[in-house]
């Protein structure tokens, strides 16, 4: 126990002790050591935190080790802690392994008191700067600290406080309050601590500082910090550590403030510095979004040579971690100090231009650069573009911090945003600027629109990382949340009308405005031609109509994956013949309802194969159950119940009977289990023969027009092989026929899709009878798993109580479902080793699935078309990975 080591100076420390140290502290260490500007400080470790939340108490020795660390920085600092003349504050800092921006809690200026206030003004001489940090820390302290045991505690409170002093005194921001107003404003925070907690605010710095490393040990579990990670899959059990950390200070005066960085642009890549600072101001000041800040440019004009050094610093830090850097800064009288580095978000858009960038100035190598692009952002760079504003005019400009368009209905607040997004509305999220608190809201919201906060604000910077199509800094609008409104450019929006958003201008809309797929840039190409160079994996796309397939073709499609058929039963001319087709009551009538569906079903067929030119396409029997063709039991019962009771027309009520009826028929307890996939095709036969003389039918159309099509039939809902050998000797009969009836032979096989467990587990049989097959993994899940998906209200119960870490369903399942796969790819190929496999769920575009499918062996994967470029890169990771060559980036 003892010699566990709890606490790390910042010389003790490095960038590899991330685990141990937290991201920011490891990289302050880092920074120090590589002798850049770092004020002084400690850092006290994750597992520290662990074992405080363990214990609920500080570890028996660690308020020992804090001081013997105090005692270092102070004679560091040639201060002392608390020291009535010359005293030494601290800021008092979370940090967890992965980088968890605004989520856990801060406090600046620890240490002041009454005393320690007036040595700080007497040494700096500058009476507006200590009140400014004093009241800041009142502020922070109880919002932080106290703020959980009494929430009358929290910052807003104080804030609306400090807004009642600055319209009394005329000022319209912070920097407007002088010394004198300042002191006033101190008095009215003290008395308002007095009058919640029943207490004076703590004076002691010892038990300042103790409270609020506890405060941010239990900051790890808050609520927002775990909302984070559930949507990261960041693990709960790393917990934060804790730096403590000299106070540098940018709200001296003219000559102080503080700033952001990042050494490239986030939202589009280019290579040049790019970020925000304001004037005398503390840190949160800026990311907060509470004043608009200045461009980085405008430091360079008013302070060239703090410009210059922080530029080189930044490209030293680039070069160093040889990644894009988002850097805190603050400058005190003149003089630089970097708080902070870690790994840059950005958007997809940029993500990609980085790569290709540092790949071409000798950073990256290949390999490195495509390890660094998280898959998923790739689905950023098809983000829908507003197609025409057919020359209406914008009611409002601002920062383009998220790139995309965006239409939705207003929505003034997150509980309001996730209430209409969960009735299915698309909601743009207006706001004076979000918090933290917002994640939730922003993450239902298709864009994001605030008045306030500059591109490093918490809006651009979730709008960055998810893809949200966001504008910042959107002064002109006026949101007023008591009329529920928002007027701007003399037009009034209310809450739930519909605007439109272009993110990538700046654009305010008040219309809602059509939006199309964004075209793929140059550098997208670029890598993703890099990708495809390493992956093993083949990629298909899941398409069901021609358009589906050529945008799959434009994206990098190698073939289909999964062709669903009963897509084509829909549509007002379709659906009449598909009722006939099941409602007959015998067979000639039956036929006769097929046979007026077959040459819709074949166009549908030509049209796909066209798109595809000569690939690979699989197309898929019908495999739902019928009843999803006709209207509901319940409505019917209630539409029947109606004519009879008004002796409505008898020809109406006749026919309604005659569906209720066969509907009623057709009713199954369990669907799921009940008659579909190949079921149905043993019981209906005539509808699969229609599917398969239509599909080998635009086959040879094709052929004959000079296309050489490759079609593969997939049989679904296979259990045992004998269902397979059954079917498969029915539809080769039909394929013959249509073949002779055409004069022309074409190429055509049968899989199946392994979705039944029972399938999988008797794969050395059924891979004789299949030239492939293709993992269904919603529904393998599903029954591996027992769960069904539509009824699965216990699932958040479970997640909630820890028994399921995440849904089951979300990633393929590597423990049991993916061990399942895992035997049945390996007994195919022991009795079939030309066997294709592939995965046609939507697993197949999900970059973890993605992964497992390449180290099982699978031949393809097949998702949606705007996955492809998620799944290519994913596979191509999945091969790099595998040779263990490229260093992985951190989250
Ligand atoms: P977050 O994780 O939310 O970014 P930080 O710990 O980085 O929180 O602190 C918030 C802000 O406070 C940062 O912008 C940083 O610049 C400022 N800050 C933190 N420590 C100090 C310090 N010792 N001196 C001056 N400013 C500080
Ligand atoms: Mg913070
Ligand atoms: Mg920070």
């Amino acid at each position: 126990m003892t010699d566990k080591k709890r606490v790390y100076l910042f010389r003790e420390g490095n960038a590899a002790m991330r685990d141990l140290l937290g991201g920011k502290g490891a990289n302050l260490c880092e920074m120090t050591n590589i002798g850049l500007p770092v004020p002084p400080g400690f850092v006290i470790t994750t597992e520290a935190c662990n074992e405080y939340t363990k214990l609920g108490r500080l570890p028996d020795g660690l308020w020992e080790d804090v001081l013997a660390a105090l005692a270092d920085l102070e004679r560091d600092m040639g201060k002392k802690f608390g020291d009535p003349s010359n005293p030494l504050l601290v800021s008092v800092r979370s940090g967890a392994k992965f980088s968890m921006p605004g989520m856990m809690d801060t406090v600046l200026n620890l240490g002041l008191n009454d005393e320690t206030l007036h040595a700080l003004i007497k040494l700096t001489g500058n009476e507006r700067f200590g009140y400014d940090a004093y009241r800041r820390f009142v502020m922070m302290f109880s919002d932080i600290v106290l703020s959980g045991d009494y929430p009358r505690l929290k910052k807003e409170h104080f804030e609306k406080i400090f807004t009642a002093l600055k319209q009394k005194l005329g000022a319209k921001v912070d920097t407007g309050v002088d010394a004198e107003g300042l002191k006033t404003l101190l008095g009215q925070f003290k008395a308002y601590f007095k009058e919640v907690a029943g207490r004076d605010f703590p004076t002691d710095p010892m038990e300042q500082l103790r409270l609020a490393i506890i405060a941010v040990f239990k900051s790890w579990n808050n609520e927002r910090a775990i909302t984070y990670r559930n949507k990261e899959r960041i693990p709960h059990d790393l917990g934060t550590a804790v730096s403590i950390q000299t106070m540098v200070f940018g709200n001296m005066g003219d000559d102080s403030g503080t700033g952001v960085a990042f050494t490239r642009d986030p939202a589009t890549g280019d290579n040049k510095l790019f970020g925000e600072f304001l004037k005398n101001a503390q840190g949160e000041d800026v990311v907060a979004g509470v004043r608009t800040p200045e461009s980085i440019e405008e430091l360079e004009r008013e302070f060239p040579a703090i410009h210059g050094r922080f530029a080189e610093i930044a490209d030293k830090l680039e070069k160093h971690y040889r990644e894009v850097q988002d850097i805190e800064f603050t400058i005190e009288n003149g003089r630089l100090f970097i708080l902070q580095c870690r790994a840059g978000k950005r958007t997809g858009v940029a993500a990609v231009k980085i790569a290709v960038d540092m790949v071409n100035e000798g950073l990256l190598t290949k390999e490195e650069a495509l390890i660094r692009v998280p898959p998923e952002a790739l689905e950023q760079l098809l983000n829908p573009r507003i197609k025409s504003t057919g020359g209406l005019k914008p009611i409002a400009k601002g920062l383009n911090a998220g790139p995309g368009g965006a239409s939705g209905h207003v929505a003034l607040d997150s509980k309001t945003a996730i209430k209409m997004a969960e009735a299915g509305q698309k909601v743009i999220l207006v706001r004076e600027e979000t918090n933290p608190d917002d994640l939730g809201g922003m993450l239902a919201s298709v864009g994001v629109l605030t008045q306030r906060g500059g591109r490093t604000s918490h809006a651009a910077l979730v709008a960055r990382q998810y893809g949200i199509p966001t504008i910042c800094a959107c002064s002109a609008l006026r949101i007023d949340e008591h009329a529920r409104q928002v007027k701007a450019g003399g037009v009034v929006v209310k809450e739930g009308d519909v605007i439109t958003i272009d993110g990538t201008l700046g654009e305010v809309y008040n219309a809602a405005l059509e939006t199309e797929p964004a075209t793929v840039t140059g550098d997208f190409g670029t890598f993703m031609a890099w990708a495809d160079e390493y992956r093993r994996l083949g990629v298909r796309a899941n398409a069901d109509t021609a358009e589906q397939a050529e945008e799959a073709v434009k994206l990098g499609a190698e073939g289909i994956g999964l062709a669903r058929t009963e897509h084509m039963f829909l549509g007002s001319e379709r659906v009449p013949l598909v009722r006939d087709m099941i409602l007959a009551e015998d067979e000639p009538t039956r036929e006769a309802a097929l046979a007026k569906l077959l040459p819709l079903q074949r166009a549908d067929f030509v049209g796909i194969l066209k798109a595809m030119g000569g690939r690979p396409v699989t197309i898929r029997l019908i495999d739902p159950p019928l009843h999803e063709f006709l209207p509901p039991l319940d409505e019917l019962l209630v539409e029947v119940t109606e004519l009879r009771c008004r002796n409505g027309d008898p020809a109406a009520l006749k026919e309604k009977e005659a569906l209720l009826k066969k509907v009623q028929e057709m009713h199954e307890v369990n669907p799921m289990l009940g008659l579909r996939g190949c079921r149905l095709s043993i019981y209906f036969p005539g509808i699969v023969n229609m599917q398969v003389a239509a599909m080998i039918g635009a086959a040879c159309e094709l052929k004959k027009a000079g296309i050489d099509a490759h079609l593969e039939i997939m049989i679904p809902l296979i259990g045992a092989v004998s269902e397979l050998t059954y079917l498969k000797a029915q539809l080769d009969e039909v394929a013959r026929k249509t073949m002779a009836e055409e004069g022309v032979e074409v190429d055509y096989a049968f899989g199946t899709m392994i979705e039944i467990p029972r399938a999988a587990l008797t794969a050395d049989e059924i891979a004789k009878e299949a030239a492939f097959f293709s993992f269904g993994t919603n529904d393998l899940t599903q029954m591996g798993y027992g769960i069904s998906r539509d009824d699965a209200r216990f699932l958040p119960v479970y997640i909630e109580k820890g028994i399921f870490k995440a849904d089951p369903t979300e990633t393929i399942d590597v423990k049991g479902i993916g061990r399942m796969m895992k035997i049945c790819v390996d007994d195919a190929k022991a009795v079939n080793p030309n066997i294709k496999l592939g995965i046609c769920g939507e697993h197949g575009g999900e970059p973890e699935s993605v992964k497992f499918c390449h180290k099982i062996g699978l031949t393809y994967v097949s998702c949606s078309p705007r996955r492809l470029p998620v799944a290519r890169l994913a596979a191509a990771q999945a091969a790099i990975e595998e040779k263990g060559t490229a260093v992985q980036r951190d989250k």
